[in-house]
């Protein structure tokens, strides 16, 4: 029986890992769950798991806590992802919070020694370099969840220890592939959020949408599998089924496939070394035919470019793309600026934002900081 915590239990991931426990209830125990502000679905959820500790970020009066989930320690606050991440009993956390405010937490998990089950992209975008070197001394290496770093990393195990000389990543295209820069230009809320193939939060649908979260992911891989940025390699794969691919010297490329649904690289990553019944059906060869690639337009998308850029510049730059684009994303979705507004605004505050440092927690909240005020500042 695994013990695990789930932060961010309310949102897409969290949900689906919650499923997953449903389906496995012999495997594992759920011992703590956090959420933001979504109150009554993490009462719910409290309800069935009977966890025993539960977090909320936003403070909130005692008395609203349902009489019959009173056997629950309720947390409010930062503390609450704190005790959720390193106090309470559990072999496995879970990172499933969105932005930046996973970094601390999972920075807190591997701490107090935990295996971190890593959804959280920002975490290894803003501290990839705190984050791996924790890990590492606490002999604990981070097991992926984002379904791409999933992919890479069930090839690289099959690879038995041989390096490789390029990673593959895939990505879908998003809703705007086929669309020329004007129609990208004017896209609305409405349109961005029409993923073709996955199910997911807002933020990371919007920034699949501009192909920003591409450029999160190549952050991700660099740090995950310490590869420089020129050997990672952004392939468009509109079909979603090849989840990501490892070129080794010898020129054999291997691949994993296998539907885009979150709960596999989910339950990979919560019963690792071993593979769980997930309920997700292998994907129908026969039925898809053919499944096709492409190079990816840096010039529709250069969220591609701006984060290779990023990468080379080091120091805080990767913190303030994600924090520019976390600000202009959420300014995109109250419709306060274009859909082409977001990619300017992270060029422009990498630009005058340029040379901060990154060598502690603090440097990174502050670049990050200045990175979201910088963007609050610009009228376009
Ligand atoms: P959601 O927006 O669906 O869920 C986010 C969860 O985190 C919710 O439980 C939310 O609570 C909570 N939360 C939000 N903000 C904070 C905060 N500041 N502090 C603490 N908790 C917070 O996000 P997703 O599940 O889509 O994504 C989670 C992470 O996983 C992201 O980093 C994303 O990039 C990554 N990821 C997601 C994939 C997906 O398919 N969804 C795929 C690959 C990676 P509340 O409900 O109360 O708002
Ligand atoms: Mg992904």
């Amino acid at each position: 029986m695994k013990k695990i915590a789930i932060l961010g239990s309310t949102g897409s991931i969290g949900t689906q890992a919650l499923d997953l426990c449903r389906r496995h209830p012999d495997r594992y125990r759920v011992t703590a769950l956090t959420a933001r502000s979504s109150r009554e679905k993490l009462f719910e959820q409290v309800r069935e798991f009977r966890p025993e500790m539960a977090g909320l970020l936003e403070t909130f009066d005692p008395a609203d806590i349902p009489e019959d989930l009173k056997f629950c320690h309720w947390m409010t606050g930062p503390e609450a992802l704190k005790a959720a991440a390193a106090e309470v009993d559990a072999d496995q956390v879970l990172v499933s919070i969105v932005g930046i405010a996973g970094l601390r937490s999972v920075m807190d998990a591997l701490e107090a020694g935990r295996q971190v089950l890593l959804a959280n992209k920002e975490a290894l975008v803003t501290g990839g370099h705190l984050v791996t070197d924790l890990a590492r001394k606490k002999g604990r290496p981070l097991l992926p969840v984002d379904s791409e770093h999933s992919a890479i990393f069930q090839c690289l195990r099959a690879a038995d220890g041989n390096p490789a000389e390029k990673i593959l990543l895939t990505a879908s295209g998003g809703p705007f592939r086929t669309w020329n820069r004007e129609q990208i230009e004017k896209a609305t809320p409405r349109d961005a959020l029409k993923h073709p193939n996955w199910n997911m939060g807002a933020k990371i649908t919007v920034d699949s949408a501009s192909m920003f979260n591409k450029g999160l992911e190549i952050m991700e891989a660099r740090w995950l599998f310490d590869m420089p940025e020129e050997q990672i390699q952004v392939v468009v794969h509109p079909e979603s089924i090849v989840h990501s691919a490892v070129v080794f010297r010898d020129g054999a490329v291997l691949a994993q496939l296998g539907q885009p649904d979150m709960r596999v690289p989910i339950g990979y990553a919560m019963a690792f070394p071993e593979r769980l019944e997930t309920g997700v059906m292998p994907p129908d060869l026969f039925a898809l035919g053919a499944l096709t690639f492409e190079k990816p337009d840096e010039e529709k998308f250069p969220a591609l470019r701006l984060a290779k850029e990023a990468l080379r510049a080091g120091g805080a730059a990767c913190t303030v793309f994600n924090g520019a684009n976390e600000e202009a994303v959420a300014a995109f979705l109250r419709e306060e600026i274009p859909f082409g507004g977001i990619a300017r605004r992270v060029e422009k505050a990498l630009d005058s934002l340029a040379g901060l440092k990154a060598d502690c927690l603090e440097d990174i909240l502050e670049a990050d900081r200045r990175a979201r005020e910088t963007v609050r500042s610009y009228a376009e």
